[in-house]
């Protein structure tokens, strides 16, 4: 069987200098595969590359069986495939609610996209912002937004760029029972984070990305124990 998401020997160059170099990477349904690594090592340029907004060099990208490595982003959605960005992608001039909606229905709970929107905004608490334009709210809800409109989508996979930057400790301990719960559901979710609480408690799997060359797969326990992975962030400090 293969995995629900499968990235082989992607390769991507920006001008001469690799950005990613050889990276493999799977990702199941109900479990939370997370990918760390220094900054600048080459996680949101994967996140593009498997979302498809960035055509690799060389490589392939699998989703849940088919070959999507030359697939536009609106074509890997229709299959499944939602993302969050680490800079704030939502539509600012819509509500919140909108700014749900428009994924919701394009998902394939369609007809009745309004009452999974509202099942999300609770599920989040965001129901009391449901009715605020996007632009105006602080960058914390903003990425919970982000979220939000992702899981409306009802996908198989998400992918999760530094979700929880700027989140206190209540919320990040939320966030991850929430992001738990999404696995339950059946759902492969990737995450990029910072945060190596949220890391270490959420993640089933760890890749660490170093470079653009993945460094270390494991446990969360494994990898906080590996040589390699302390030296690449002692590195960086
Ligand atoms: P991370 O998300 O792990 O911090 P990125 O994927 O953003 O890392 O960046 C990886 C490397 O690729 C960095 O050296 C970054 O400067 C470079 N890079 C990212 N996007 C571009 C781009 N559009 N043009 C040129 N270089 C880029
Ligand atoms: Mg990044």
């Amino acid at each position: 069987m293969p995995s629900l998401l499968e990235v082989e020997n992607v390769t991507v160059s920006f001008g001469g200098r690799r950005a990613l170099d050889g990276v493999d990477l799977t990702a199941e349904p109900g479990r939370v595969t997370g990918l760390i690594g220094p900054n600048g090592a080459g996680k949101s340029t994967l996140f593009d590359v498997i979302s498809g907004l960035r055509r690799p060099d060389r490589g392939r990208v699998g989703l849940a069986g088919q070959d999507v490595t030359r697939l536009g982003p609106a074509r890997r959605a229709r299959l499944g495939m939602a993302r969050t960005f680490q800079r704030l992608e939502l539509f600012g001039r819509l509500s919140v609610r909108d700014n749900l909606l428009v994924a919701a229905e394009l998902g394939p709970a369609c007809r009745n996209a309004s009452s999974v929107v509202d099942d999300i905004l609770r599920r989040l608490d965001l129901t009391d912002v449901a009715d605020t334009l996007a632009d105006t709210l602080p960058s914390g809800i903003g990425r919970l937004v982000e979220v939000a409109r992702a899981l409306a989508a009802d996908p198989g996979v998400i992918l999760l760029d530094e979700p929880a930057a700027g989140q206190d400790h209540e919320e990040t301990e939320r966030f991850s029972s929430l992001l738990g719960s999404v696995a339950d559901e059946g759902v492969a979710v990737l995450l990029v984070e910072h945060d190596m609480d949220l890391v270490m408690s959420v993640c089933d799997t760890v890749h660490v990305l170093d470079l653009g060359r993945i460094i270390c797969v494991g446990t969360p326990d494994a990898v906080r124990a590996d040589p390699v992975v302390l030296a690449a962030y002692l590195g960086e400090a």
